[in-house]
């Protein structure tokens, strides 16, 4: 026996009470609340080799209620926040009691997680964002899934690793009761009393993706892991179970371009030739107080709407092509440098470029001067020589930058009415052009489930056995990110991985006492 798991032939043959298939955030929380309730024999099945996924390069998890909220005083009440996320959605395409059972369960979750050892800051995604749910995790991800990981071990929940599941196994009366899975050693046959399927999203499944998203295109880097490419959705679609709310997307731009996924991590990150591409210019791709011309020089947006960045990543990517130019003088970039970014980063605690209003950033200037190589800025005392670099009409680009120009000295954006504290006029040479492109985060939807996280086939009936939970699950997300429950991603991954894992626990107690 090993962690309660009955190994009967040289690991081909296994039986266990429960299967997880996944070993990212809402596979280990179901593992670990399954132990907790009692369940001893847990297999997790993590296909890469390192039971991470999507959730060990996230940096927050969104929490409603949370001990960490009540301690500061921050009303953030469940009811309010699930009327947000029901408005954002316009009750349309998502089930509203699976929503309400996650955000019920999220300030519960936070605690769990203090409990393990996490610790937590609580900030804004957005300036002046009310309520405070963003909850900042201190090491971010990687200390996430590390504490999960280890609570896994303790527990004596098995994690096999470089372990893909393949198949979803039956019984005669319809009932889930096994997984085929495939090792470096060869086919393995696992015997479970429950399945709860936790594979992620499908950001890595060029095809689903293109069947799913009406705006796909090549230019879309996808941020993830590479293990995520909808195998819980094919596996459960192959035993009947429906599948729905596919095409919801965690999009995010104008970004720039990375040589893989693993980079994101990294404050030295490097283009696709493996040079050095520090965030600045990344940074700046953002900031309002510049200005977004589309591949063909026209401008598309009020580029200070929101200072949230994935509230402008459905615009980029119904750009031509997902591409976006950031467009500023050298005067606005020296305002920057002395006066600091205006867009709050992706994370606030150490090893980030310092962000917020009044945080100078010196050497800005000299920097991304010497950026101009990386293919991803153009520097120029000319628009012409700018728009040959975009390949876009010149007269195109020049007219967009009068136009501009023109609603900074009137102090009016009579075009998209842009707020006038961002309007920076383009008349102070050298000129900078920054190549942005669109970026995808999560591509989930996927599984019907019930607010159980029980799985349902084309009939809406339940299937025994088989619950799911995480992005590989549809219906609790409209098609695009709802950015007012900050780290609702993570939280949902956790939330129904804790859902599932308690419910399944109670599955098999049932069905072993009869
Ligand atoms: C760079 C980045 C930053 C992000 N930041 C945030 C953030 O700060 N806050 C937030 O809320 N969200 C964030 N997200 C999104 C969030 O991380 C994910 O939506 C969420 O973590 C998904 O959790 P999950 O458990 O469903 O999937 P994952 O954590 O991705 O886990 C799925 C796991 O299943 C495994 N798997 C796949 N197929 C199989 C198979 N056949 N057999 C066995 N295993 C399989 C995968 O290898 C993977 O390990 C971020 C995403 C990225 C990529």
């Amino acid at each position: 026996m090993r962690g309660g798991v009955r190994v009967t032939e040289k690991k081909k043959n296994l039986e266990a009470e429960l299967i997880v298939i996944g070993g990212g955030g809402a596979g280990l929380a179901a593992a670990i609340a399954a132990a907790e309730g009692g369940c001893t024999s847990i297999i997790v099945l993590e296909k890469t080799g390192n039971a991470t996924g999507s959730t060990g390069m996230a940096h927050d998890i969104f929490g409603a209620e949370s001990p960490v909220q009540k301690r500061l005083g921050i009303d953030a009440s469940r009811d309010k926040l699930f009327k947000t996320a029901m408005e954002w959605a316009h009750w349309t395409r998502i089930n509203p009691r699976i929503v309400r059972a996650f955000i019920d369960k999220s300030g519960d979750t936070i605690g769990w997680l203090e409990k393990k050892g996490l610790s937590f800051e609580l900030i804004q995604y957005y300036p002046n964002q009310v309520p405070l749910v963003r909850h900042s995790i201190l090491g971010h991800g990687h200390a996430l899934m590390k504490t999960l990981r280890d609570n896994c071990r303790d527990l004596g929940v098995s994690i096999f690793t470089h372990t893909a599941a393949k198949k979803l196994l039956r019984d005669v009366n319809g009932s889930i009761n096994g997984v085929i899975a495939e090792s470096k050693e060869g086919k393995i046959t696992i015997m479970a009393k429950s399945v709860i399927v936790a594979s992620g999203g499908y950001g890595n499944n060029k095809e689903m993706l293109k069947e799913s998203c009406p705006y796909y295109h090549e230019n879309i880097t996808y941020d993830g892991p590479p293990g995520n490419t909808g195998d819980g959705i094919t596996m459960a679609k192959e035993i009947g179970a429906s599948i729905s709310g596919m095409g919801a997307f965690n999009l995010h731009g104008p970004y720039i371009k990375r040589r893989s996924s693993a980079d994101y991590m990294n404050l030295d990150t490097t283009d696709l030739d493996g040079k050095p591409l520090r965030l600045s210019l990344w940074f700046l791709a953002w900031e309002p107080q510049t200005m977004w011309v589309n591949k063909y020089g026209r401008r598309y947006v009020d580029e200070g709407y929101n200072l949230a960045f994935f509230a402008f990543g459905n615009t980029v990517a119904l750009q031509p092509e997902g591409i976006s130019y950031t467009l500023f003088d050298n005067k606005t970039l020296q305002i920057i440098e002395k006066e600091g970014f205006i867009r709050p980063g992706a994370a606030s605690k150490a090893n980030w470029l310092p962000i917020g209003a009044a945080t100078p950033v010196p050497g800005l200037e000299r920097e991304v001067k010497l950026k101009e190589d990386t293919g991803y800025l153009k520097i120029s005392d000319s628009w012409d020589e700018i728009a040959e670099w975009m390949d876009a009409e010149s007269a195109v680009l020049k007219a967009s930058v009068n136009e501009y120009n023109t609603a900074c000295d009137n102090r009016h954006d009579s075009l998209f009415a842009k707020d006038a504290k961002y309007l920076l006029s383009l008349k102070n040479p050298p000129f900078y052009a920054i190549r942005g492109h669109i970026a995808l985060c999560d591509a989930y939807g996927g599984i019907t489930i019930n607010e159980n996280m029980e799985a349902l086939d084309i009939q809406d009936k339940i299937i025994p056995g088989l619950y799911a939970a995480g992005s590989t699950t549809g219906c609790w997300e409209s098609e695009s990110y709802c950015y007012h429950l900050t780290g609702h991603l993570v939280g949902f991954a956790l939330n129904s991985g804790r859902i599932a894992g308690e419910n399944a626990v109670k599955y098999i107690s049932k069905n072993n006492n009869k």
